[in-house]
């Protein structure tokens, strides 16, 4: 055929002839007609081995490949059966398409980027395909890196953490490679068996190299870290840290906020009908209905403060220099982290004294 080859890289194929293209006017869909080339016929659809001709199996079927501009393309061809040695009868290989499939490799492939780039909801819309084929996608092409590609491979600097789903009922074991900013393993559960079960896989020999893991204070990660990478240095990791001083932060906000709670109680309560200007003075309530709302101006990073937050946060600095000064603490200390190396240790030192 003319320009088969224009036709391979726009399609994205190997290692097959095309026989023709047509476009098929009911179904606005441009149709590659294909086969295999020589080499790659008679093989296993699961092992890939040269193997005796069956039958013609179920006759012509299609693969949805990847748009080609704004119109929708599939590739036909034939898929005759194998009698494999130790796979039995199973549909024939094809260079462009996994075993038993409906798309391309390179309709696969793009969907599992995606799938990491985007949400899910944008995948099935933007590819027109099932919420449910977007699982199967990329488990197969996981499947596929997993089989090339060890994760585990030469990891030195790990984070170990959890996360929730659910609504916070179910949890997830996370690990992190820090040296290559990658998520490497994760698994149902956050206890110390969970934990157990990633050192198993990664075995005697590459826990030791393992130097440094970072996690928050959670005992069972401790243990079990304690236990398979007695070498390893363990630190705290920076978002941990500085949410325990926010915590901290918090508690010195909540007992300002009693103390004029307990002030307001001894006040007058406000009369109902007589004019605001002349109604007593009550320090307590304002104090303590300010207090209440501070929450969040204490919280944020300087940097992204509202007006009315800023103006909170100087009102505090004036009128409760305890709360304050336990602002400025957590302010310190996340300094501390976002400085980093050299500077980051001498403002820590400073930060201790
Ligand atoms: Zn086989």
């Amino acid at each position: 055929m003319r320009n088969a080859r224009l036709w391979a890289g726009l399609l994205g194929i190997e290692h097959s002839c095309i026989e023709r293209i047509e476009y098929d006017e009911d179904e606005q869909l441009l149709v590659a007609h294909v086969r295999p080339s020589r080499t790659r016929r008679g093989r296993c659809g699961r092992c890939d081995r040269r193997c005796r001709g069956y039958d013609q199996g179920e006759g012509r079927r299609r693969w949805r490949a990847l748009d080609l501009g704004v119109v929708a393309a599939v590739l036909e061809a034939e898929a005759p059966r194998v009698s494999c040695p130790e796979h039995g009868v199973v549909v024939a290989a094809v260079p462009w398409a996994r075993h038993a499939t409906g798309h391309t490799r390179a309709f696969d492939d793009q969907v599992a980027w995606l799938a990491v780039q985007c949400s899910k909801t944008a995948v099935t819309e933007l590819m027109r395909i099932a919420w449910r084929t977007v699982g199967a996608i990329i488990t197969r092409v996981s499947a596929d890196i997993d089989a090339k590609v060890d994760r585990l491979a030469g990891l030195r600097r790990i984070g170990i953490d959890e996360i929730s789903y659910k609504r916070g009922h179910r949890y997830l074991t996370v690990l992190v490679d820090h040296d290559a900013r990658r998520l490497v393993w994760a698994a149902p559960g956050r206890d110390k068996a969970t934990l157990a079960s990633f050192f198993d896989q990664l075995g005697e020999h590459r826990c030791a190299q393992i130097t440094h893991v970072t996690a928050d204070a959670a005992d069972w990660i401790a243990t079990v870290v304690k236990e398979r990478c007695p070498q390893a240095v363990r630190c705290a990791d920076a978002f941990h840290v500085v949410a325990w001083a926010t915590d901290a932060l918090d508690q010195v906000r909540r007992q300002a906020w009693n103390d004029a709670r307990k002030l307001a109680r001894t006040e007058p309560k406000r009369a109902v009908g007589r004019p605001a200007a002349d109604a007593p003075a009550r320090p307590g309530h304002e104090r303590a209905k300010a207090l209440k709302g501070a929450r969040y101006a204490l919280w944020k990073n300087p940097e992204t403060l509202t007006l009315n937050q800023s103006e909170m946060l100087a009102w505090i600095a004036k009128t409760d220099p305890r709360l304050h000064r336990a602002y400025l603490l957590k302010e310190g200390l996340r300094h501390v982290f976002a400085v980093k190396g050299v500077e980051g240790k001498d403002a820590l030192d400073r930060w201790l004294s």
